[in-house]
This record gives C-alpha cells, structure tokens and sequence, in this order.
C-alpha cells in the first residue's frame, strides 16, 4: 500500500492473492489499530449497484515523506502524507552555476514557507528523497561531493533517512508509481531534454543495478566513430538527441514548424526508436514512457520512433509492449523522491505509524 496508495479490496485481493476471508480479518485488524483507513469512492454508487466501491489507504497521519528535486535550473519541493495525498507542493528557480550549498538552502527555504502556509507539522516525518542533477553510483566512496553534502546537510535538518538519487531516475519512479506507467509491473523511461537520461522501474522499484546507472540510456553508443561525449565515451545517443545538439542545428525545433525542425525530429525519432529496441529486447518492459520537451513535438517524434522501434525488435516483445508520453509534469522528480521514501523506507514509516 506504501507503494501502490489507495486500492479497493477487490484489487487488494488481486495484489495479494490472499481470499476474501483472510484478507478481511487482515484488514480489520489493521483497521481497529488505524494504521489503515477506509472511505467511500464518491459518486460510485451511482454507476453500480448495491454498496458504494470503498478503497483502503494508509492512515493519513501515519507519516510525511519529503521530496525534493535540485535540478538544473530549478528546485521543487513536494509534501505528502503515507496515504499518497500530495499536501503541499513549490517551486523556485535557481541558475545552473547556483553552488549546491546554496541550493540546499533555497531548498529548506522553500520546505520553511509550504509548512507554515500550509500549517504541516514534520514531526511525524519518516524520510526525505531528494533528487539531483548527475550520476549518483551505490557505491559511497565513488559519489560526488555533493552526494555526501545533501545527505548530511538534510540528515542534520530533519533527522530522519535521507535517499538520494539522479532526479531523472527519480522521475522515472514517479511515472511508475503516479504517471504514465502507473498500474504496471516493469516500466522503462526516456527522459529527452537538454540531457538525455532515463531509469528503469521493475515491480514499482527503481532498479539500480550494480553501479547505479541501470537504464541510462543516454549514453548508449549509436555510432562507434561518432562523436567524443562527456561521459569518455564515443557516438552517445545524447550527443545525437538532446536539446542542446538539436536546437544547435535549429533553434525552433520544438514548435516544429518548417521542414528542417521536422526532418532533425525525425531522423532523432528514429535513432531513439533503434536505441529503445535494444533496450526492450533486453528488458521486455511492460511500458516505455518519454519525458521531457522533446516527447511534446508529439507525432513529428513518435511516428519515426514507433517505425523504427517496431523494425528491430522481436515480434514477442514489441506485441507487449506499449509507447507512451509522460504524465506528469515539472514536479516528476520531486514525487519520485517521495515514492523512494514510500518504497525503501518502511521500517521508518512503521515505528511513525505505531507512535501513540
Ligand atoms: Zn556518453
């Protein structure tokens, strides 16, 4: 339920696989010590029936989770409570130069103004995800500096588990859990901006992989010979598709007006088709979902990438697999940083709910 947020029983039962007895005296149990709640779906009576669809959540009041994404050229701050009610959300911008001790700041700046316009206590706080711009490895001793300077700068403020993941990752959980992925079992994102990055969300957890770079599909090589990129390597998919190549070469690419902005979205649309095609053969995810200001061009990008993604790969794979735009919007990353406290953090969340 920390993962999924509100479901009738019926799909409780489903998830499960527990019968309605089992599951009942469960969920009573559960209810009396209200670490579960239970209301009435409004307006579902009307469509069936006999008694209105009710859904059970967690109790609201058994924790907050915090997300936070300190991207590029903003920072979002987002609040909910264990029940996936989203209670306060804002954004401020900040320059892509802005230092990352400044950045924190406007960040517990922000989380200072939405808890005391929005009346939020963060006692019963049980965690915060926090998103940022670069790679993120598991491994402690290869992180950035700044890894380090977010975790214990955000320990120290709220003294409670601090997550912290590259917010495109993030972003690709959020699309699982809330967007265009909700619902499934495996889904793959592709997040095209002026990066390219993406992340792969098995069984509504964000996937790490060995080193913490799983579905980085930026830095997939389309050309051996092609271009040097940032990352030490040759002919990335990145250096072929990102805004910041693209608008090099037309700068209204984007409205997708004249024919030179349509015939760069294409051949892009296509490179991005081969490149998802391998990932899909390999993955044989239940849904892709692409982000970012590239995937609104709509058709110009999609018709070219479905074409080529439906060209190499395997029959059984592209049957079952569906393409699909990104629902949510700029606040993505920082509802992701909540699902990772939702998802990763339950023995926080357990001692918040059994407080008295
Ligand atoms: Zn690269």
């Amino acid at each position: 339920m920390r993962t999924r947020g509100p479901l009738t029983r019926a799909q409780l039962a489903e998830q499960t696989s527990l019968s309605r007895a089992t599951l009942s005296s469960i969920i009573q149990t559960l209810l009396t010590k209200q670490t579960l709640t239970e209301r009435a779906v409004s307006g579902s009576a009307v469509r069936g029936r006999g008694r209105p669809v009710s859904v059970v959540t967690l109790n609201p009041a058994g924790g907050l989770a915090l997300g936070i994404d300190l991207g590029q050229r903003r920072i979002q701050v987002t609040i909910s409570n264990v029940a996936h009610e989203f209670v306060a959300s804002g954004a401020i911008a900040c320059a892509e130069r802005t230092p990352w001790a400044r950045r924190l700041q406007l960040a517990l700046d922000l989380v200072d103004n939405l808890t005391t316009r929005h009346d939020i206590s963060l006692t019963a706080l049980a965690g915060v995800g926090v998103g940022i711009v670069g790679p993120v490895p598991t491994d402690a001793v290869r992180s950035p500096d700044r890894v380090a300077l977010v975790g214990d700068t955000l320990r120290a403020r709220f003294g409670v588990p601090v997550y912290v993941d590259n917010n495109t990752r993030l972003a690709a959980l959020a699309e699982a859990v809330w967007g265009a992925g909700s619902g499934v079992g495996s889904a793959l994102y592709l997040r095209l901006s002026y990066g390219v990055g993406g992340g792969l969300v098995l069984g509504g957890r964000l996937f790490a992989g060995a080193g913490g770079a799983a579905g980085e599909l930026g830095h997939i090589s389309v050309d051996r010979d092609g271009l040097a990129c940032s990352c030490g390597g040759r002919g990335c998919l990145e250096r072929y598709v990102s805004l910041t190549t693209l608008q090099a070469q037309c700068d209204s690419i984007l409205e997708a007006r004249d024919e030179k902005a349509r015939d760069l979205l294409a051949e892009a649309g296509t490179r991005v088709g081969e490149v998802l095609a391998a990932a899909c053969n390999t993955v044989n995810p239940e849904v892709v979902v692409i982000g970012g200001e590239l995937a609104e061009t709509g058709d110009h990008l999609f018709q070219p990438l479905r074409t080529a993604f439906r060209r190499y790969t395997h029959g059984q794979v592209h049957r079952s697999v569906r393409i699909t735009r990104a629902a949510l919007g700029p606040d993505a990353a920082a509802r992701g940083g909540i699902a990772l406290v939702l998802t990763t953090s339950p023995a926080a969340l357990d001692q918040e709910a059994s407080r008295p």
